[in-house]
This record gives structure tokens, sequence and C-alpha cells, in this order.
């Protein structure tokens, strides 16, 4: 892939480094209520909930944005004013939902992990057993703040046979690791992580039927999901102003998701970059936080070494000076720095930025990566 000449590459948990093809796909003006964007809106949409493998069941609406609209989005329209909202916390972006909650005004509860610790569905089976006015459940898939993978198959029959309605943010999994249930009301994702495309469009795929039932649930105009969906559905076109050079970028990162052979094929690249990864940093002493098990192979948290000589600001400017650009701070409790492995990077570009950090430790005369 190094022939994309994508320098820097972006080692980071979005956004990411992405192909030429989608670049290239920015390069052309798109009349927003024209029939050639209201095609490409289409494509995109019949895309994603046929990526979900859930087209009978739920329909796709994307929103303008980030990632954390389409999260308040799917909130606000889907919680209905008396609901109250279960949400699986180990990490940052979990403690982001509590926050939408609170000024969405919607009741909220949670149960909280350590970030190296997953969601136990039993604790979850146990307090919606004993807490009969919870409506809903949100959980996160892979909580990127550490990079540990949730057991949603687990979580998903819990709240099922509960009686409750599961929220997924599948943000950082969606794409490369199956979601390993399609009994949800609503997985949010966006443009700018496992699909490869660049920033500015989230969307959630939504179960239909819940959808048609949210009307004037909503609090914020722009974030009304409901009133979206009705535009696209009335004429094909976003109700305001699209971000039409990201979607027609996104289109283009779906066409080689689907080539590269789906969510197998991507989750395949992937693992084999977090390994080339994880094997490279291994071998200079780095240490994980994750045992192998709890590890998406989506971002890997590396302990801070203990040697003295190691300096992090240095390490990052220097590999960012070497072309590899590594997520400049920590989001976890632990002292800690974090490596993506996402992105239209393969092999070679792993190997290369495992090499970086080798020659950086060495300039900085850093003997070992081991943590304290
Ligand atoms: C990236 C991400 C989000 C959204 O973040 P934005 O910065 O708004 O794009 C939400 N949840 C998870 C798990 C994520 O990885």
């Amino acid at each position: 892939m190094t022939t994309d000449g994508n320098v820097p590459y972006l080692l980071t948990p979005g956004p990411l480094t992405t192909s030429a093809a989608t670049k290239q796909a920015m390069l052309r003006d798109w009349g927003s209520r024209d029939k050639d964007f209201i095609a490409l809106t289409a494509e995109i949409r019949e895309r994603l909930v046929s990526i979900a493998g859930v087209a009978d069941s739920h329909t796709v609406v994307p929103v303008q944005g980030s990632g954390t609209f389409a999260v308040e989005a799917t909130l606000g329209t889907l919680v209905p004013r008396d609901g109250k909202v279960l949400v699986l916390v180990n990490g940052a972006y979990g403690r982001r939902m509590l926050t939408i909650l609170e000024r969405l005004g919607r009741a909220a509860t949670s149960v909280e992990t350590a970030e190296d610790v997953p969601i136990d569905p039993a604790v979850v089976d146990a307090v919606l057993a004993g807490d009969p006015a919870i409506t809903h459940v949100a959980a996160v898939q892979c909580e990127t703040t550490s990079g540990i993978l949730n057991p949603m198959g687990e979580i998903a029959a819990v709240v099922a046979v509960q009686g409750r309605r599961l929220i997924i943010d599948a943000m950082s999994a969606f794409g490369a690791l199956p979601t390993e249930t399609t009994d949800y009301d609503a997985l949010v994702a966006s443009s700018n992580k496992c699909l490869e495309g660049v920033p500015g469009l989230a969307f959630a795929i939504l179960r239909r039927e819940v959808l048609s039932a949210s009307a004037d649930n909503a609090p914020s105009l722009s974030l009304d999901l409901h009133d979206q969906w009705r535009g696209f559905e009335a004429n094909g076109q976003w109700r305001f102003t699209p971000p039409t050079h990201v979607t027609a970028a996104f289109a283009a990162a779906l066409r080689d998701h689907a080539a590269e052979g789906g969510v197998d094929g991507r989750g395949a690249r992937y693992r084999e970059n977090c390994r080339i990864l994880i094997d490279g940093m291994r071998a200079m002493g780095f240490e994980p936080l994750l045992s192998t098990a709890l590890q998406a192979p989506i971002i890997v948290t590396f302990k801070m070494p203990a040697d003295d000589k190691f300096d992090f600001e240095t390490f990052y400017d220097r590999l960012a000076a070497r072309g590899f650009v590594i997520y400049p701070g920590k989001l976890t409790e632990a002292a800690s720095f974090r490596i993506g492995c996402i992105g239209h990077l393969g092999s070679d570009e792993m190997h290369g930025a495992v090499g970086a950090a080798r020659d950086v430790l060495k300039e900085m005369g850093v003997t070992s990566g081991a943590p304290a």
C-alpha cells in the first residue's frame, strides 16, 4: 500500500489514512439536490445496511458531523422523554453518552468497570432485573479509550431477555468486526473509522418500526433522525446542506470495502496490522495494557516505559518526522500511549512504523520499552 504516497501515515483511531481513490473522489463538485448526488446518497445508505445485514428490518440515516453528532442524535431521537437509559461504561466514549443524556434531560444510570475490564453481561442482567424503569441499554462495542472489546453478543442477549431496547456505539468496530447481533434498535458509526472514509459524516442504522414511532421525541431540530429520515424517504435528499465531497469519498471508500471482502477482509488486514505492531513493540520491551483476549485489532494501548530517557513528546515528534503519526495523548487512567492499526495501511506500513520506533528509541538512548 506504500505506493499510494499517503505520507504521513496516520496510526490513529480516525481520522485515518485513506486510499488514493477515496481522496480522488473529492475532486468534483456536486449539486446537493441533483439526481447524481441523490443516487450517491442512496448508494451509501444501501451499502451500509447491507454491511450490517439488516436490510429487511432497519434503515440507515446519515447525519452531518462527527460520530458524536450521530450518537447524540440517536439518543435524542429514540429515547422518549420518560425513558431511562442504562449506559455501560469502561472508557471515555461510554462516559460521553452519560454526558449527552444529562444534556438531553433523559434519565440515565450506569454500570461501570475499569478501562481494562470488559463489561460483564451478568451484571447488566442483574441491574436490569432490579430496575424496571430502564427502557434502553447503551453500549460501546470497542471502547477506543483502551482498545478493549466488549462482549456485544452476550450483552444483546441479556437485553433481549430483559425486554429492553439496545443502542450500540459501534464507531470503532463497524466494518472490521462483526457486530455479533442484529437485535438492536440502533447501531451508530461514522465515515472515518474502519470504513476508511474522510471525516464529516456519521450514521445510525435504525430499526424501521422504532424510528417511525419516534416522531417528536428529539429535543433538537438538526439532530432529529426521524425528521432526517422522512427527508430521505420523501425525495432522497438531505434536509440541510450535506457534506457533498465527504459523501462522495465515503461512497468510494465503501466500494473499496466491498472489494476487500467486506467485514471479513477488512478485519483480517487489521488483525495482521495489530499482530505486526504488538510483536514488533514487544520485541523492544513495550507491553500492551490489555491481554490478547481483550484486545480488539483497532488501537493498541502501550504502558509508558520506565526508562527515564524515554520522553513521549520526543518519541511522538521523531516518529512524525519519519512519516508515522501516532495518537498524541492518553485517554486511559494508566500512564500509556496509543498506536492505531486501522486505516488504509498494510504490513509494509506497520513494519515501517515499528522500524521507525526502534530507530527513535536508539536515538533517545532508551534500551528497553519495558514499563515499571
Ligand atoms: C470515535 C468514536 C466516537 C465519536 O467520536 P468523534 O470524535 O465525535 O468522531 C464515539 N465512540 C467511539 C467508541 C469512538 O471510537
